[in-house]
């Protein structure tokens, strides 16, 4: 609990998350607010470079949350940005959050935090890059998460090119390519779409059965607007109408090739994506089950393995994506 408003407090990061714990501390009267930022400009994930950085986005990212769900509740997005802005549009909006909260006084830009020592009296010592040392009473990590991408390993040797989806910035390298994706998150989906715009053929690896969740649902309104107009009805009935819409909108996950999802439909993070199911049934992104084993180029999926009942595949992705490109399967 933070005693005095004297008290000095460090943030790491400036993305929206950094920028906002700023802009609470300053609200509350605390004046001796440092933010640290390692790059150069506010925005964190949102700060889109062609090189491969902290940025996760790629050049056609749009957000999957909507605008209304996804705005600060005393900072609404612009009336002109759409239902779902592309990641320029949020930048901008967290930069002229920043700007007018006042909050980009304090970010120390260019300026990284290599570590975080807890000193005497509960104080913190920060070492900066440049090896000075700060101390603060309080510290507040803001550093995000999607910078690091964790690689699955598979049995078998695979030759052809292999990227996480953190590397996946434009859909230029997939020209002509034949590319799998792994995974059935948000990003998989995003890039098994994206990619398929321009590859000779995409296909989509799933290990488990995943729901697509169109962006919009029930009288055009965006998904989480539509669920949260929900939360009135008590859950096991909202359940039950969320099963009823899902099956009206989008029907058997098989007939696109998918499998069926155990689950039930909020028991797990949710993907939402209005064209890969499109795409599954115009022929652009195949659906594709688990993978067993890599052979050189070749892809050995788990459906065929248990048939033959010969490779048991114990690996998993758990929420991490790759993009595979591969020659033949
Ligand atoms: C492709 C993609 C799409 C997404 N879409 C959505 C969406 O639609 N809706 C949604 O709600 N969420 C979405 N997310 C989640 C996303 O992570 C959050 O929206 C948000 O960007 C997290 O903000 P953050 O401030 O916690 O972290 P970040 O945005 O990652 O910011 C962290 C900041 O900390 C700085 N930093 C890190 N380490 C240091 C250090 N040692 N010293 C100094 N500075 C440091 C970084 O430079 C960066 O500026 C998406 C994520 C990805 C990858």
């Amino acid at each position: 609990m933070i005693h005095s408003t004297t008290a000095r407090v460090c943030v790491i990061g400036a993305g929206c998350s950094g920028i906002t714990a700023v802009k609470n501390l300053l609200q509350v009267g605390l004046t001796n607010v440092v933010c640290y930022e390692k790059g150069n400009q506010i925005g964190g994930n949102w700060v889109y470079s062609p090189q491969i950085g902290h940025s996760s986005v790629f050049s056609s990212t749009h957000i999957i949350s909507s605008k209304n769900l996804s705005q600060f509740a005393d900072y609404p997005m612009p009336a002109d940005y759409p239902d779902y802005p592309s990641h320029k549009q949020l930048l901008t909006y967290f930069q002229n959050y920043a700007h007018h909260f006042g909050v980009d006084k304090h970010i120390r830009f260019n300026t990284s935090v290599v570590s975080a020592q807890p000193i005497n009296n509960n104080r913190w010592q920060i070492r900066l890059a440049d090896n000075s040392t700060e101390e603060f009473d309080y510290l507040l990590v803001a550093s995000g998460h999607h910078w690091n991408p964790r690689m699955p390993h598979y049995p078998g040797n695979f030759e052809g090119q292999l990227l996480h989806s953190h590397e996946f910035k434009t859909t230029e390298p997939f020209k002509d390519q034949r590319v799998l994706v792994i995974g059935g998150g948000n990003s998989a989906c995003d890039c098994a779409v994206e990619t398929s715009r321009v590859s000779s053929f995409t296909a989509i690896s799933m290990r488990r059965g995943y729901y697509i969740v169109p962006k919009f649902m029930l009288g055009g309104l965006p998904t989480d607007v539509l669920n949260q107009r929900m939360l009135w009805v008590p859950e096991w009935l909202r359940g039950k109408l969320q099963k009823i819409a899902y099956h009206l909108i989008v029907g058997d996950l098989a007939q696109y090739g998918l499998q069926r999802p155990k689950h039930s439909l909020l028991e797990a993070h949710t993907t939402l994506n209005s064209e890969l199911l499109y795409m599954l049934r115009h022929g652009k992104v195949a659906a594709r089950r688990d993978i067993a084993r890599f052979e050189v180029k070749l892809c050995i999926y788990r459906w065929y393995c248990r048939t033959i009942r010969c490779y048991y595949c114990r690996y998993g992705l758990s929420n991490y994506v790759s993009v595979f490109r591969y020659l033949a399967y």
